[in-house]
């Protein structure tokens, strides 16, 4: 087989206005980016409105090994099953890929083989700068934080209130736009500056930002673990003001977290002004309406809320859009190209990040609850090789060559290793949705393994279908019995449910997901769990979905237990909130929020063929 970048390169690509008109979005809808990516834009929803939505398929997969089990590669060739070979409408969404790990562990996130979305060179890196523009709002606020605590510490209240709220030249002051979210949760209903009692003026000026209490770090989209830790403040104009922080990610802002859940531009505003930074010296949250900067936000925002479209190595099309860091967020693409997709096509066909237990729990749990979507079926990816190492085969690692017991027929290490697909297939149908098997086959796999894991999740897992698949060598071809099997499992009835309720309390919550999803026996809290579940009940926060963060590499909080671990409890060593994206995040251990690079990173192989101008060496 080619490499993944030969194959891409080497494909037809259709200009992506024919993918468009295809699809049956007008010529004003989109904005081209390129001969080959365009941007949809929102108003496309009110024209269609009225039209009923398409299937809704959500591919998730087993607990995988570090290698990925093919979930972005079976989203793919899916897709390319129903729309190029069965003649469907579909559309396939999935996430942007950081720059992070695609220069650092390889490993494309466009699929692989014959099942890609191209041209992956865009995909893989800056695409139409979403993840840009996330950045430049990200430390804006981060920004406007440190200097509005430099500014509070050297002026009065009466200064303050001068620069807040100067006056024009006709001697007049007005509140201006970025007063307006602090006036609102002040619950102050005056429009003349001059008409605030010295209390309101103070409260108003003064947002008292305790520094300890700040969450809101910097960001930036390269694995630079030089950053994790940083003093700012540092020259010689802000001496007495040096902070400890540090950068994330540019994918774990929650900025990120909010473009994948928000419904549109108002609601994306309104999100912006909620997210909390951190609490003023008498605990109350402080948020981004405070600090005046969520109107600029949205404005930095405004390109990226549309979907970016583009197409798969069978001209099928795809929306990428989003790429919340699933680790800390919900790995999932974003709620507006899902919702757009639905309207347009006759199938949607969405990744959910990591393992079932992680990613799929919270596509249902967080986004199908923020979306009012229901999804209709769920294919859960399954591998030989994966099943086998929770059967108790040798450790996995990427870039090692793998075991003997991987590339050789072993039935009894596959059985052993079924439990984890059966448990799977079960959490999924906690939610009331029909589950469909989909074998990702892979060369060295015997059709005695294949056929042992299609019948077992049949009988003994109440999968209503399981089928093997071969997109990955043979394209959308290779997938033709998944599609019919998924096209026949979507006409049954959604009987589509939420795990838990929102009313409840936040440890109600965390101990049902731990129970149901995990299998745990039950939850310990540290005391810095305690107290901050205690004070976001207190600030009203309790009543948000949670998003647990926790590895994919076992059913576990440890990532060393394989297959269904029993007789464990999960233990939560923090909480943590995201207001704005509106979830709750409690932290089941250390979770790394900014990659490093290994000795040997991918970017060693990256290049620029002078001749032809073609990337090459990127997967
Ligand atoms: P996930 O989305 O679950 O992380 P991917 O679809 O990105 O997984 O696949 C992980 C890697 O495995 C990719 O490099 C992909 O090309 C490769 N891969 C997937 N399926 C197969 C297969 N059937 N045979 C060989 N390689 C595969
Ligand atoms: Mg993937």
């Amino acid at each position: 087989m080619p490499s993944d970048i030969e194959i891409a390169q080497e494909s037809d690509i259709k200009p992506i206005s024919d993918v468009a008109a295809e699809l049956g979005l007008l010529p004003e809808e989109i904005e081209f980016f390129g001969p080959y990516k365009a941007k949809v834009k929102l108003e496309v929803l009110n024209r269609l409105a009225d039209v009923p939505d398409g299937k809704y398929i959500d591919v998730t997969a087993i607990t995988p090994t570090p290698l990925g089990e093919g979930k972005t590669t079976t989203t793919v060739g899916l897709s390319q099953a129903l729309g190029a070979h069965l003649g469907y409408k579909v559309i396939t969404a999935i996430r942007q890929p950081s720059q992070g790990p695609t220069f650092g562990i390889k490993g494309g996130a466009a699929g692989g083989g014959y099942s890609q979305v191209i041209p992956m060179e865009d995909f893989n890196l800056h695409l139409t700068g979403d993840i840009h523009a996330i950045t430049a709002a990200h430390n804006l606020v981060a920004a406007a934080i440190d200097v509005r605590m430099l500014h509070e510490s050297q002026a009065t209240d009466e200064q303050m209130f001068e620069r807040l709220m100067p006056k024009n030249k006709h001697g007049k002051r007005s509140f201006g736009r970025g007063l307006v979210g602090r006036l609102k949760r002040l619950g102050i209903d005056k429009t003349d500056p001059d008409d605030l009692t010295p209390e309101e003026r103070r409260k108003l000026c003064r947002l008292d930002i305790d520094p300890a209490t700040i969450t809101w770090r910097r960001v930036l989209d390269t694995s630079d673990r030089f950053l994790r830790g940083v003093t700012v403040g540092r020259g010689p104009n802000e001496t007495g003001h040096e902070r400890e922080t540090g950068f994330d990610i540019t994918v774990a802002s929650e900025i990120m977290a909010v473009l994948a859940l928000t419904t549109g531009l108002a609601d994306m505003r309104e999100r912006f002004g909620k997210i909390v930074i951190g609490l003023d010296k008498a605990g109350n949250a402080v948020s981004c309406d405070d600090l005046g900067v969520a109107g600029a936000m949205t404005v930095l925002m405004r390109d990226a809320i549309k979907p970016n479209l583009m197409q798969t190595l069978e001209g099928t099309p795809v929306f990428v859009h989003a790429g919340p860091f699933a680790n800390i967020a919900h790995g999932n693409s974003s709620i507006l190209a899902d919702k757009i997709g639905l309207k347009l096509a006759d199938f949607v066909v969405t990744e959910s990040g990591f393992g079932a237990d992680m990613g799929m729990e919270k596509f249902f749990d967080i986004k199908c609850r923020y979306s009012g979507l229901v999804p209709n079926v769920v294919v859960l990816v399954a591998t030989v090789r994966a099943l086998k190492m929770h059967g108790g085969g040798p450790k996995v690692v990427a870039g090692k060559p793998l075991d003997t017991a991987y590339i050789q027929e072993n039935l009894e290490l596959l059985r052993a290793g079924m439990p984890n697909l059966l448990h799977h297939i079960q959490s999924a149908r906690k939610f009331g949705i029909p589950v469909v098997v989909a074998v990702n086959s892979f060369a060295t796999d015997t059709e005695a393994e294949l056929e042992l894991i299609r019948k077992m999740s049949i009988e003994e897992g109440g999968a209503v279908d399981a089928v093997v698949s071969r997109h990955w060598e043979f394209g959308g071809q290779g997938a033709v019995d998944l599609a019919k099997a998924v096209v026949k499992a979507s006409e049954l009835p959604s009987q589509f449910q939420f795990l838990y309720p929102l009313e409840w309390p936040i440890k109600q919550k965390i101990e049902t997901i731990a129970r149901e999803i995990y299998g745990a026996d039950g939850v310990d809290y540290s005391e810095l769990a305690e107290q901050r579940i205690e004070e976001y009940t207190r600030l009203g926060f309790d009543k948000l979905p949670m998003c647990m963060a926790k590895t994919h590499l076992s059913l576990s909080h440890d990532a060393t237990l394989k297959g269904v671990p029993k007789g464990f409890r999960i233990p939560i060593r923090d909480v943590r909130a995201s207001v704005g994206a509106g979830f709750i995040y409690p932290l089941l251990g250390e979770m790394s929020t900014m990659p490093g690079l290994p000795t040997r990173p991918a970017f060693y192989d990256v290049d620029l063929d002078l001749e032809t101008g073609r990337v090459t060496g990127l997967f």
